[in-house]
């Protein structure tokens, strides 16, 4: 017969960490953490299978019942109590647990097999009322809330019996749910009882057995909840997974100042430093820390209320297993333990979440310890890491005021600014509406994660760095603040106040999620100061060792070349030249040549703005130096230099000294029906050549000058949109006549020697690479332009229809966004071959969105292009992707 059940016992489990496919993450990390020897409450883990089986047939396989029997029976044996025993009785936790964690996303239900039959023999087992009946309201509340009302996303028996403990408390004056008295317990438990029996028409079952598997049951359920299902698909999920359902003897952090429960990292997740960080609560069980029911304390910050202070034996035992466990995983640990009387367990381990900023840090600390090896260091990083290191910060230098509304816990990275929300459904509203969204909440949960999503931060009133909040945003890298006590909120009038401010809905506040800290109002945000983050430099340095292939940048202005540097680019693969033609003194030239009936005058007016082009080049192959700069000529077409708008027709025909209707007759024969395939790119060059001709000699005057003073400029000239030899054999002549022309005049003591080559963004391009690489000394796959004329669509109208494409699943991801490998790659291998073939050593290039996409980028290396090209902030992830895959 199949196995379904796996046991977890002192020294002795059944199942390991390999097997995390069938008894997902906690089984097989439970299982493991018994075969190391740690403390674990014993029990056993229902297989996945065992859940898909039941989603697709809605009944369990044959022989799985007798199999949860056996495995009980073994449970009672072990630690000698009974299931249901009236002197001396077993108390179950039913816990899920899927493949990947999925963190607050399913149920748990603790205290299983309290029944009014148990209730006194534990009582006088015990001798400890208060905690009994303490357990038992906890239970009544997660079984009425978990399994009677299965439906999770209306939680209307949870908040009536959460309202029923809140005015107990009230009435009795006492803050905390661990200082009610057992007399209040006991009717505390009355009022849930009839509650729950009035809510659903039927009683709180009082059998241990079918409070067992109306657990099971509803832990199965619990993978296809909403909240679940949008987990899943936002994480990119399975749905087929299921869930493992374990199913563990409890043990009671709530049995009195002896007890206790909380959770720790192996080192701090927001700082990535390596020191044990936890959280912890006297008197408690597991839920409360998470849920931020009550603030919870530091395991160990050297202050009076930590655990390292407070019960230094446990701390010492804990750290020891922590320590073990990092040590075993090779990787940090996110653990649960629960302390009973004085004796330490562990409930569970994981991989830690952690934001960029400790993921990077953590990986190169452990390469400096000898966990990692530099291939495995490189692994553990994302581009999403990357790329929040790199978030927006608050500029403090400036002297602007800063308005604080009030300081939480820094629960994740970055500063974000947006528009307040009070619910996560108005969180979706305004995204929806393309506004910038902060939710704040006096905490999260799961329901709210679709919200949380869409919101550019978050922000709680209550909660601790281990809370809901803060693990979700954690693991998104989204800014986050958590436990911002000065705030109280309103949900009712959808505002919230401080002591000095009243925020509403639709008000922009801005959060430092490193800080903790709320501004009001909407604060500008600028990109960090990369060449000064050690932490950045020191990945980069491994990354740069390791890749094998050349990362350039697309940059056309001097400050994003440096910025490109400084992220690691080596070279410039596309430095556009065509926004240098619009600043105000250099469109009226650009103009007039447009406009110029004769040669001459269009010669006349575009050797204008030569000085303004050299000074352009001077700056960026200057900062570049001995690195390549690929510059491209002139690419769009005339009509967007020219104005649209009557008030502009009418200034410029004055400045020309022309006539307005003149002006438009000639603005109307300029005019394209698909500008796109229109009179642009080399085809502008070939009709007015002393556009390239004036490109060009700016180009070679500014290298000169950097010769004279020093430098070692590498400038490459790049043709746009070639897609006949013809094309380029014309613009080469052209180029290479203005070279000539500026550096025979030139005291140079050696000629540079200036590449020559094209941009393949055409098919035809693609299928004569053989006869253009004849003549070209690089080619450079512009893909925008590939894929748009490939597709056939058109970039900017796209929108219209690809959302619908993309559902009805034509398409499968959007092609301007990840390679089409399949048509465009395949033009690209047809074009790569066929110039290599012709002439091997000529480099070949890509430009464009897709060398910055990772994807992407390992069909291309693959296809044998010798560089890639993305936008200076996509620099570090193409690198990263590149040293992943070398
Ligand atoms: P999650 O996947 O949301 O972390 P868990 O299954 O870990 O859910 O359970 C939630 C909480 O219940 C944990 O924080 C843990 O402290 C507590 N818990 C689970 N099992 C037991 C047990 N056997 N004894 C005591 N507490 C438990
Ligand atoms: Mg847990
Ligand atoms: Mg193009």
């Amino acid at each position: 017969m199949k196995k379904y059940v796996y046991l977890f016992l002192p020294n002795n489990a059944e199942g390991s960490n390999k097997m995390q496919d069938i008894l997902g993450g906690k089984g097989a990390n439970l299982a493991e953490m018994c075969n190391l020897s740690i403390p674990v409450p014993p029990g056993f883990t229902i297989s996945t299978e065992v859940c898909t089986h039941y989603m697709k047939y809605q009944k369990y396989p044959s022989g799985f019942k007798k199999q949860v029997n056996d495995a009980l029976k073994t449970i009672e044996f072990t630690i000698n109590k009974k299931f249901g025993d009236t002197k001396n009785p077993l108390l179950l936790s039913v816990r899920s647990g899927a493949r990947q964690s999925m963190p607050g996303m399913m149920e748990t239900v603790l205290n299983i097999g309290l029944t009014q039959k148990t209730i006194n023999g534990l009582t006088q087992q015990t001798q400890n009322q208060k905690f009994v009946y303490d357990s038992y309201r906890r239970l009544l509340m997660m079984y009425a809330d978990v399994v009677m009302e299965a439906n999770a996303n209306k939680k209307n028996i949870r908040i009536k019996l959460e309202q029923i403990l809140s005015n107990i408390k009230l009435k009795n004056k006492v803050k905390k749910d661990s200082d009610l008295n057992e007399k209040q317990l006991i009717k505390l438990c009355e009022k849930f009882n009839n509650i729950i029996s009035d809510n659903f028409n039927t009683p709180f079952p009082q059998n241990h057995k079918d409070q067992l598997w109306g657990a099971i049951e509803a832990v199965m359920h619990s993978w296809n909840c909403k909240r679940a299902m949008e987990y899943r698909n936002i994480e990119n999920i399975p749905h087929e997974w299921g869930t493992a359902v374990n199913i563990q003897c409890m043990v009671f952090g709530n049995m009195g100042h002896d007890s206790a429960t909380g959770v720790g990292f192996t080192r701090n997740p927001s700082t990535g430093e390596k020191k044990f960080f936890g959280e912890w609560l006297r008197n408690a069980q597991g839920e409360d820390v998470v849920a931020g029911v009550r603030t919870p304390n530091p395991i160990s910050n050297n202050s009076k209320h930590d655990l390292e202070n407070q019960m230094p034996s446990m701390y010492k035992e804990l750290n020891k297993i922590q320590k073990k466990l990092e040590r075993h995983y090779n990787e940090m640990q996110d653990i649960e333990f629960t302390i009973e009387k004085n004796k330490l367990w562990l409930l569970q381990t994981r991989k830690g979440k952690r934001n960029g900023f400790a993921t990077i840090k953590i990986a190169l600390d452990m390469l400096s310890e000898k966990m990692h090896n530099q291939k495995s260091m490189i692994n553990k990083i994302k581009p999403k890491h990357i790329n929040e290191i790199l978030l927006p910060t608050i500029n403090y230098n400036t002297n602007h005021k800063l308005d604080i509304a009030g300081k939480g816990l820094p629960a994740g990275p970055g500063c974000a600014t947006g528009q307040v929300v009070f619910t996560p459904e108005d969180a979706e509203i305004y995204f929806n509406k393309g506004k910038q969204v902060i939710l704040v909440r006096e905490e999260t949960s799961p329901e709210d994660v679709q919200g949380m999503f869409v919101s550019n931060a978050i922000l709680t009133s209550k909660g601790g760095m281990t809370s809901h909040a803060a693990l979700v945003a954690r693991g998104w890298g989204k800014c986050c603040v958590v436990g911002c006590n000065d705030i109280s909120i309103n949900y009712q009038d959808k505002s919230c106040s401080t002591s000095s401010h009243t925020i509403k809905q639709g008000d922009w506040v801005t959060l430092d999620g490193s800080k903790g800290l709320v501004y009001i109002g909407q604060i500008e945000l600028t990109k960090p100061k990369i060449k000064k983050n050690e932490l950045f430099n020191r990945l980069l340095e491994i990354i740069n060792k390791k890749k094998k292939i050349t990362v350039r940048a697309n940059a056309d202005r001097k400050k994003d070349s440096s910025n490109a540097l400084a992220l690691g680019a080596q070279g410039i693969g596309l430095c556009r030249t065509e926004h240098m033609f619009f600043e105000t003194e250099r469109i009226i030239a650009m103009r007039k040549m447009i406009l110029a009936s004769k040669s001459i005058d269009r010669r006349n007016a575009i050797m204008k703005l030569l000085p303004y082009q050299q000074k352009d080049f001077y700056k960026i192959l200057k900062v570049m130096n001995d690195k390549p700069v690929t510059i491209r000529l002139l690419d769009p077409p005339l009509h967007e230099f020219l104005p649209s708008n009557n008030y502009q027709i009418n200034k410029l025909a004055k400045d020309l000294q022309i006539t307005q209707s003149n002006l438009k007759q000639t603005i109307d024969i300029l005019h394209e029906s698909n500008p796109m395939l229109g009179h642009r790119g080399c085809r502008l060059a070939v009709t007015y050549p002393e556009i390239t001709e004036m490109q060009t000699q700016a180009i070679a005057k500014a290298t000169s000058q950097l010769i004279k003073e020093g430098y070692s400029p590498k400038p490459e000239i790049m043709v746009p949109l070639v897609g006949n030899l013809g094309e380029f054999i014309n613009q080469k002549h052209i180029i290479q006549s203005a070279l000539n022309n500026i550096f025979s005049n030139q005291s140079l003591i050696k000629k540079p020697s200036i590449k020559i080559g094209t941009m393949i963004e055409l098919p035809r391009a693609c299928l004569i690479a053989d006869k253009i690489a004849v003549h070209a000394d690089f080619l450079s796959f512009g893909t925008n332009d590939l894929t748009q004329t490939t597709f056939g669509f058109s970039r900017d109208d796209i929108g219209s229809f690809l959302p619908e494409y993309m559902s009805q699943k034509i398409i499968k991801n959007d092609p301007f966004e990840s390679l089409d490998i399949e048509g465009v790659g395949e033009l690209i291998i047809i074009a790569i071959k066929k110039a290599k073939k012709i002439k091997p050593d000529i480099k070949i290039g890509v430009c464009g969105e897709h060398g910055g996409d990772p994807k992407s980028i390992e069909f291309l290396v693959n296809a044998g292009v010798d560089y890639v090209s993305c936008s200076p902030y996509r620099v570090p992830i193409a690198s990263l992707t590149l040293a992943q895959i070398s």
